[in-house]
């Protein structure tokens, strides 16, 4: 059953080249993000057999653990999850990436605690695009000023922007969604040197984010399977 990972993740890829061509995204624009909350070492390590370079992870405790077993490989580990402001602290040792950034007060806190030999911290800030469906994420209208005092941070690395949209089936309507967090990525990209990443697209919603210019998906699901909710 485990060796379908690798499958999943190598089919999931081709799925990803054949829609930037049908959406007019140029080949290799889009990158896969493995998410892997919930997923034990031996399934992690399964899709970076298969390529996987990046992966994510929603709870700080059960990351760290993972993030140990699997040092040898050299994962570039996201941070994806709601961020408590007792976590700063192991997220800035352990992570590369944080996508997930929604508080001045929490950037402040990665920057200072971010250790000086591990580089700058990535980091998307998650922009709220559901208004009262989601609690995380800043809203649209006051996420350019939150970019702002970011990208003054000298130990955090500003990415670019992220988003968690509530489920739909709809794909015009997922569409409709993503891109007013498009055009604002496109319109503040020109201020900061290293805004690269438009982080938006899931198992559900991938083709419409791809269609509306997402540069990095997040994917679970796809490549995993079903997880345990327990
Ligand atoms: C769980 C999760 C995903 C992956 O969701 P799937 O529907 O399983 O692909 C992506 N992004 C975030 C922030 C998540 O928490």
């Amino acid at each position: 059953m485990d060796s379908s990972i690798a499958e999943n993740y190598r089919r999931f890829c081709e799925r990803i080249r054949h829609l930037e061509k049908r959406h007019g995204r140029s080949e290799g624009s889009v990158s896969v993000l493995a998410v892997s909350k919930t997923h034990p070492p031996d399934r992690i390590e399964q899709a970076w057999q298969a390529g996987a370079r990046d992966f994510g992870e929603n709870y700080v405790r059960e990351a760290v653990d993972k993030i140990a077993e699997l040092r040898k490989t050299g994962i570039t580990w996201h941070f994806i999850g709601p961020v408590q402001s007792n976590k700063t602290r192991e997220i800035a040792e352990h992570f590369q990436w944080l996508q997930s950034l929604d508080r001045i007060r929490i950037a402040r806190r990665l920057s200072e605690q971010r250790p000086s030999d591990a580089g700058p911290l990535n980091v998307c800030v998650q922009v709220n695009l559901s208004g009262e469906a989601s609690k995380s994420g800043v809203a649209l209208e006051d996420t350019a000023e939150l970019c702002r005092a970011v990208h003054e941070l000298e130990h955090l690395r500003l990415r670019g922007l992220m988003s968690i949209p509530a489920p739909c089936e709809d794909l015009e309507q997922q569409r409709e969604t993503f891109r007013p967090l498009a055009r604002l990525f496109r319109e503040l990209a020109p201020e900061f040197p290293d805004f690269d990443t438009l982080s938006m697209g899931m198992s559900g919603d991938h083709e419409a984010a791809i269609a509306e210019g997402s540069t990095m998906v997040r994917i679970g699901t796809a490549i995993f399977g079903a997880r345990d909710t327990g």
